[in-house]
């Protein structure tokens, strides 16, 4: 009876298919052919429960067309089956594991989604052969999966989206998202209400993206994500198969793969838990960039327990000394607030000391701004709005003398710049300290002959509270 399942939904998706089809423009026939010639990979699909599944279903087998899979009308002729199961009552949940095993038992090769899949255990207790188990509406997740099973076919020629996915970015960078979600739960954030807890990508799917991304040109990648350093935590740090090795979904083996890739390498959102110690040496030996993200947010012990700071109970001036004595060129960018309710003068005053102590290489700060639904919001001692202001005001005149002691050390040096433009003035680069959009830049004035995403040399001629003066050399 369940038989009919796969064969049903395909029928069911073919009709809609064939009237969509009528309506496309046909291919050049000489891609027709080399479509032919190559196995187009195809996907079965039984999709059980209710209208909100099946429009779930919908969405994934859109990707699915998308992307250029077929469906399968039936099971032998699927080379994975993925199974959006349903998990409402008992009787769901059982027709959902009578589902799974009779997908395994015809085809071998089974993904399973929907609401039941947030019961894996369970299922992998039941079936301990299926490929990989997500929950409901984690489109992307199944498609990381269909693409680990059975890769998607790219043919330059007739699809319209490129192996790497479309991009805001210049061709020269690209972010790479980690995971998804935080466990963290500071007063002033909504993010984890908004995007759930922790949910980490497989170590190969990241590192398949990363690739894709470098074969298409990209030379920097910016690693970010809601909590970087707790990458692989929800998953318990599975390793998954990369380049015929296990690879764990560990932050530091995660750092120690992408820099093979080379590209640079941009670590973001990270904070200063005891085991990001072990990257600094990857830092220091040129394998990735020597530069961390840390969302510090603050120094003072009373307001970072306010914040409900993740890390709040480490030393962290004690960890940066040590971080540089192990990589002395690494450059530590960072975001405060002030003015955070109950922030006293005392309080600001360790957070003014901090930053002369730690010398942090670039700094961002912002105003406390109540969001709607944060916990922080129920806080006594709001701060009054010219308190904030002047708080702001001497804090970056604080960090502006930081910046231009630290940028003056840099003068006479050479350094790798990543070119970002060229106009007729010259062109304008990044240093390995420094992050697109957010940090400075150095200025290679009259040097035009030259192309976004060019790693040159430079000697550094000139520095100010921001940016750095130099021209080419080698
Ligand atoms: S501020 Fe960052 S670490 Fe804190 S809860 Fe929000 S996303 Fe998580």
């Amino acid at each position: 009876m369940t038989g009919s399942r796969c064969a049903s939904v395909a029928l069911w998706l073919q009709a809609r298919m064939a009237n969509h089809r009528s309506s496309l423009v046909s291919a050049p026939a000489s891609a027709k052919t080399r479509r032919a010639k190559s196995k187009i990979p195809k996907v079965g699909f039984v999709s059980l429960g209710c209208p909100k599944a099946l429009v779930d279903s919908e969405r994934i087998i859109t990707r699915l067309r998308s992307e250029g899979y077929q469906i399968a009308a039936d099971y032998d002729g699927a080379d994975v089956v993925v199974v959006n199961t349903c998990g409402f009552l008992d009787s769901a949940k059982a027709e959902s594991l009578d589902a799974i095993g009779e997908a395994i038992a015809s085809n071998g090769r089974v993904i399973v989604t929907g609401c039941f899949g947030v019961e894996e255990a369970r299922i992998r207790a039941a079936h301990p052969g299926v490929l990989a188990v997500t929950g409901p509406h984690q489109y992307e997740r199944v498609m990381e999966a269909v693409h680990d099973a059975v890769p998607p076919l790219h043919d330059p020629f007739v699809d319209l989206v490129p192996p790497e996915g479309f991009r805001l970015t210049p061709r020269h960078y690209a972010y790479l998202k980690i995971s998804e979600g935080c466990n963290n739960r500071c007063s002033f954030c909504i993010i984890p209400a908004l995007r759930g807890d922790l949910t980490s990508r497989p170590s190969n799917h990241v590192m398949t993206e990363a690739e894709k991304l470098v074969r298409a040109g990209v030379k920097e990648l910016l690693v970010i994500s809601q909590d970087t350093s707790a990458y692989g935590l929800d998953i318990k740090y599975a390793t998954s198969p990369w380049k015929g090795q296990p690879l764990a979904a560990r932050f530091l083996d995660l750092c120690d793969a992408l820099g093979d890739l080379g590209a640079w390498v941009r670590l973001h959102y990270v904070y200063p838990y005891p085991h990001v110690d072990a990257v600094i040496p990857l830092m220091a030996e040129g394998k990735i960039l020597p530069y961390l993200d840390i969302p510090f947010q603050h120094a003072s012990p009373a307001v970072l327990k306010a914040m409900r700071r993740p890390a709040h109970q480490e030393k962290s001036a004690e960890r940066i000394a040590g971080w540089r004595k192990v990589c002395p060129d690494l450059a530590v960018r960072s975001t405060f607030i002030v003015g955070f309710p109950g922030e006293t003068e005392a309080d600001f005053a360790i957070l003014l000391d901090w930053i002369k102590e730690t010398r942090l290489n670039r700094v961002g700060c912002f105003k406390y701004e109540p969001v709607e639904g944060a916990k922080a919001n129920e806080l006594p001692g709001a701060l009054p709005e010219e308190v904030k202001e002047e708080r702001w005001h001497r804090f970056m005149a604080a960090q502006q003398a930081v910046s231009e002691a630290l940028l003056a050390e840099k003068v006479g040096r050479e350094i790798d710049c990543i070119v970002d433009e060229v106009d007729a003035d010259g062109a304008l680069c990044r240093s390995k300290w420094d992050a697109p959009e957010i940090d400075g830049s150095v200025f290679l004035n009259g040097d035009g002959n030259l192309k976004a995403g060019d790693i040159v040399r430079a000697k550094i001629l000139h520095a100010d509270e921001t940016d750095l003066w130099g021209e080419r050399v080698g």
